[in-house]
């Protein structure tokens, strides 16, 4: 199976997306984590990457393909499940050539849905440890002590990202690409819609009731 997990900044994809890999014994790829780990080499495309990562710009789609190409390419595993790709309707037709030229498709787009309100009240409650980057959740999973790091005991932050009015900005820009890349999955029949405000075992309930039976 070959699954793409799409939806908003905050609905929690990359929790079910471990969690699906574990269940259907599929590779996890999240391109947050394939980003990092290319970063870490010195091919040509960790060179490509590293300019617009360094001067904080977005990296063209045509880039960020060739990164998540590299990284599924490599699997010759029963499926996997790809969370962060794609953003936006070019980056979902790159992958589908791609998946056509060795005869595959995609058999999934998950859209884990959320009301706006609770996502911005969500990710504007998440804290980091200024020190060993440990991340906390006010709502979901706050610290033991008020402010302080379980693991090390620093001070918590919030991230630029993370706060109201930057979280407010994150999620117009994400539904401004998102209208037409989730009408390109519905025109393809394969999207699957999944209400994402309750608990991530109820979610990841309905996640295995599609995965399982369609
Ligand atoms: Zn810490």
């Amino acid at each position: 199976m070959k699954i793409v997990l799409i939806g908003p900044p905050g609905v929690g994809k990359g929790t079910q997306a471990i969690l699906i890999a574990e269940e259907f014994g599929m590779e996890h790829f999240s391109i947050g984590d394939i980003f990092r780990e290319i970063l870490k080499g010195s091919s040509e495309l960790s060179l490509k990457l590293e300019r617009y990562v360094n001067k904080g710009e977005l990296v063209p789609d045509d880039i960020v393909f060739e990164t998540v190409k590299e990284t599924i390419s490599k699997d010759e595993s029963t499926g996997w499940v790809l969370d962060g790709y794609p953003r936006n309707k070019n980056q979902a037709e790159l992958l589908d050539s791609f998946l056509k030229g060795e005869n595959g498709s995609l058999d999934y787009a998950i859209c884990l849905k959320s009301n706006k309100d609770v996502l911005i009240e969500r990710l504007s409650s998440r804290r980091v440890c200024s020190n060993c980057g440990a991340i906390y959740n006010l709502q979901m999973n706050p610290p033991k002590e008020k402010n302080t790091c379980d693991e090390c005991g620093e001070t918590l932050i919030q991230r630029k990202d993370d706060v109201r009015e930057t979280v407010e900005k994150r999620i117009l820009i994400f539904l401004r690409e998102f209208t037409p890349l989730y009408t390109y999955y519905c025109d393809q029949g394969i999207i699957r819609e999944v209400n994402s405000d309750d608990s991530v075992g109820e979610v990841f309930g309905r996640v295995k009731d599609i995965l399982s039976n369609g």
